[in-house]
């Protein structure tokens, strides 16, 4: 009887180590998801990126090693608000158990400014930008559901979860503020860019840096002569002192319309995809610190 005891207990001890151990597999659908999922689950989970640094999430094709990883995680995290369109047939073709998170659910979707400056090509009048995490304020609501998350399937952790999200969310409330004094200081007839795709229009909004795109909200399609060319004419008229590249982007287009232009390069703003570790964006906040570094140094003055 003794004997049994002692074993039922040296059994139960191993399993402690072992759960202790074994992180819970986690799948995030692009890089930056991935760092708010570390930065909330710290080592209880082992987060996967289906997109890694430097990917482009909108025109992903998932692979078979992908399905495989989503079969065998515990939490999905998606973005949502259509920006992972691929998504659901990987679900599917992992055999549809995943519990999916939409780390944007409860943020009010802005739509894709209905302009005029070229009606040739069927761009997406009023389509939802899903670019939600380029406001700060709005990365605190993605940290939030993936804090609520991870409680719902790992209740053990909760104490956990709850206290790296609440050291985490106070540095993303320091960035925030750091990102609108750096704005405010701009002389507010320079706060005007060209990007390559409409990424920043969630930053503008909370910001009030204007961003002007060739591309549409998505990268799956090139942007046609006459938006182009509209796109110099206007750099001309307004005198739009710069035109960044983006991480994940073809840059020739918007070497070209510098070019065309005369409007100087202003460097590389990371998107919708994070660096790898030795990059200059390996996290969301060296992201945004590098972002808003590459503004202000184009834009001061
Ligand atoms: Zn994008």
């Amino acid at each position: 009887m003794a004997q049994r005891l002692t074993l039922a207990a040296l059994l139960a001890a191993l399993m402690t180590v072992t759960a202790r151990a074994e992180p819970i597999p986690v799948v995030a659908s692009f890089s930056i998801l991935a760092d708010f999922a570390r930065s909330v689950g710290g080592d209880r989970i082992a987060v996967t990126a289906l997109v890694g640094p430097g990917g482009d999430s909108h025109v992903y094709t998932p692979t078979p090693a992908d399905a495989r990883t989503v079969a065998a995680a515990r939490l999905v995290i998606v973005n949502g608000l259509g920006f992972e369109g691929w998504l659901p047939r990987l679900v599917k073709a992992a055999g549809g158990k995943a519990t999916v998170v939409e780390a944007a659910r409860g943020i009010a979707p802005r739509r894709a400014a209905d302009d005029d400056h070229d009606h040739d090509h069927d761009h997406d009048h009023g389509a939802i930008d899903p670019h939600a995490w380029q406001s700060v304020a709005n990365a605190k609501t993605y940290v939030v559901n993936i804090r609520d998350a991870l409680i719902a399937i790992d209740t053990a952790g909760a104490d956990t979860y709850r206290a790296n999200a609440t050291a985490y969310l106070a540095q993303l409330d320091a960035l925030d503020g750091a990102v609108r004094e750096a704005i405010a200081a701009l002389p507010a007839t320079r706060r005007k860019v060209i990007s390559s795709h409409d990424a920043f229009g969630y930053f503008t909004a909370r910001y009030g840096i204007t961003f002007i795109a060739p591309q549409g909200l998505s990268t799956d399609a090139e942007p046609s002569a006459r938006a182009v060319g509209a796109i110099i004419r206007q750099i001309k008229r307004q005198k739009i002192p710069a035109v960044f590249l983006e991480n994940m982007t073809d840059p020739r287009l918007a070497h070209r319309i510098a070019a065309e232009s005369g409007a100087r390069i202003g460097g590389t703003l990371y998107a919708d995809s994070l660096t790898a570790e030795n990059g200059p964006a390996p996290t969301y906040i060296a992201m945004v610190r590098h972002n808003i570094k590459a503004l202000t140094d184009a834009l001061s003055e």
